[in-house]
């Protein structure tokens, strides 16, 4: 079984797909190798592939913000996206660039053993869950796959832009705190 450090070293020069040429920096994902919660986005943007970290632009810090909110630490989480490389100009990935790239986030699943997996919004929903998922009417409902229990969320360039979707966000993200300490005891 590959640790986390042998997967982003096998995806280091990929160019598997066309974006290998316009990305600026490869973003194979951040946090803690040993985290119980695993985000999953959909494509670096701008500040990403400048940095080479997930979520650090301004969608990022709404993400944070959210994490704080219910007492998450980011670092005791994973983050990842669907492609490790930003599409141009963010357009929405397409669909042989994810077929190129899943693979990656399989093995960082593999790697890490998260018990819950989060889709931060709807193309990562319609990828890891269903083609056909409705995020505003799906978001926060929970099923059990394999050995973990996955669920989607807004994404936060969503909250942005619809700051009343911000409601539902902060249901969501207490729920997945509370079923992070189920059986636990909150550590
Ligand atoms: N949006 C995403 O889906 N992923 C990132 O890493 C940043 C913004
Ligand atoms: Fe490789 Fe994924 Fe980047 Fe395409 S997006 S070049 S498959 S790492």
């Amino acid at each position: 079984m590959a640790t986390i450090e042998e997967v982003r070293a096998s995806c280091e020069n990929c160019r598997k797909c066309p974006l290998w040429e316009t990305r600026t920096n490869l973003v194979f994902g951040v946090g803690d190798p040993d985290a119980r919660l695993m985000f999953v986005g959909e494509a670096p943007g701008e500040q990403e592939d400048l940095t080479g970290v997930p979520f650090v632009g301004k969608a990022g810090q709404l993400l944070d913000k959210f994490l704080f909110a219910v007492d998450i630490p980011r670092e005791k989480v994973y983050i990842a996206n669907i492609l490790k490389c930003r599409p141009p100009k963010n357009r929405d990935p397409l669909p042989e660039e994810e077929d190129a790239c899943i693979g990656y986030l399989r093995e960082q699943v593999k790697a890490i053993r998260p018990k819950i997996i989060v889709c931060l919004g709807r193309i990562a929903a319609m990828r890891l869950i269903k083609p056909d998922y409705k995020i505003t009417a799906e978001h926060g409902k929970w099923e059990k796959k394999g050995d973990f229990w996955l669920t989607a969320v807004y994404h936060p360039a969503a909250l942005l832009r619809d700051p009343r979707k911000k409601e539902d966000m902060l249901e969501d993200m207490k729920a997945i705190k509370a079923k992070l300490d189920e059986g636990t005891d909150g550590q």
